[in-house]
């Protein structure tokens, strides 16, 4: 099976058991038991809210280390991607549990204030709330949480630093800098991202793609990534997620009161409805991704355009799209399905073709 195609299912298989963990906690009368628990400490409420989600979450996220180690570390090693050592593998995943753990803390004492303090209107502050958090985390991303996991060095190598600052001036895209960050600690795998908000805000290369690109080839890759800034990407990106967000939360909004009493839930405002909340969110998130990744694939080709534009060197992008395939093991060629749920970017063949396109038009 090819790396894509395994990577795809054991994805749906985590997915499919989250939502199954969630389900099984109502169903079960574990959520509400839990809550009684919580009733007889009697605890001031923001703690009772964060040892009831510990309490659930916690137990969950070890049960699913053997399937995260072997997505995130054996299958990485069958097809020859990594070479990261089981201790750093390891050191990661609990970093990123204990972002993620926290995060999801903050959520969940968030809501319960909202769901007491606004009960008609909790779905738009929720949403605004989330919105606010993510324009934070984006701006945080390359200064507070890239820094616990990569370290960072300015790409300073003397004629390509140049070029690259050349080719930002000529985009009118004044950034912060251009960094290199040391990817292949834990993959082969090549990247490039704009990241960070206003004065954070910075391209960041892999040390797998500057090692084993040419220097037109990375230009490539970066004017992409200017693209990005110039053409408001990012705030738009935070737009769409703040409006799915927002109707995310107004779905649950209506459908969830019926759906508790089910349970035997007496209202949002309990305990014990978090986890049904946490489930409907993942189904709406779920339903709600084919038209994010549509949106976002969109702006992939305008970044594209602008790209092969700005650098009018349409056999240097290609050629940097096949090295990418080639080094990421991706799929050319996608299938319909799989590109509505999976496909943030377009297929390396359809960047390609644009390219040729490109070409043969100029
Ligand atoms: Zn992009």
């Amino acid at each position: 099976m090819s790396y894509a195609r395994l990577k795809r299912r054991l994805s749906i298989l985590a997915l499919t058991l989250d939502a199954a963990y969630l389900a099984l906690l109502p169903l079960s009368g574990l959520a509400l038991a839990w809550e009684q628990q919580m009733a007889a400490l009697s605890l001031p409420w923001a703690a009772a809210v964060s040892l009831y989600v510990t309490g659930l979450a916690l137990p969950w996220t070890w049960v699913m280390l053997p399937l995260d180690f072997y997505r995130g570390f054996v299958v990485e090693h069958r097809f020859r991607l990594s070479r990261e050592s089981r201790t750093a593998w390891a050191v990661r995943w609990l970093k990123i549990q204990a972002l993620a753990g926290l995060l999801m803390l903050a959520m969940a004492v968030a809501l319960s204030w909202i769901l007491r303090a606004s009960p008609a209107y909790w779905w738009a502050w929720m949403a605004l709330v989330c919105l606010v958090g993510s324009i934070a985390l984006t701006q945080w991303m390359p200064v507070v949480l890239m820094p616990l996991f990569y370290r960072q060095r300015p790409v300073d190598r003397d004629e390509l630093g140049e070029r690259l600052r050349r080719l930002a001036q000529r985009c009118q895209t004044p950034i912060q800098g251009v960094y290199e960050i040391d990817a292949s600690k834990e993959t082969s795998k090549a990247n490039a991202c704009l990241c960070g908000l206003g004065s954070t805000r910075r391209v960041l290369l892999t040390d797998t793609l500057l090692s084993r690109y040419t220097a037109e080839e990375i230009e490539a890759v970066f004017a992409h990534e200017l693209g990005h800034h110039r053409l408001h990407h990012l705030p738009q990106m935070i737009a769409v997620s703040g409006l799915s967000l927002a109707a995310a939360f107004w779905v649950m909004a209506q459908a969830l009161p019926g759906g508790l009493r089910l349970f035997h839930v007496q209202g949002l405002q309990c305990l014990a409805a978090l986890p049904l909340l946490a489930l409907g969110l993942s189904a709406v998130g779920l339903l709600l991704t084919p038209l994010q990744n549509g949106i976002s694939r969109s702006l992939e080709r305008a970044a594209d355009r602008f790209a092969l534009e700005m650098t009018r060197a349409p056999r240097a992008f290609i050629a940097a799209m096949q090295k990418l395939q080639e080094q990421n093991l991706a799929e050319p060629n996608p299938g319909r399905w799989v590109e509505w749920f999976w496909y943030d970017h377009p297929s390396i063949s359809k960047r390609v073709a644009m390219a040729r396109q490109f070409e043969g038009s100029h």
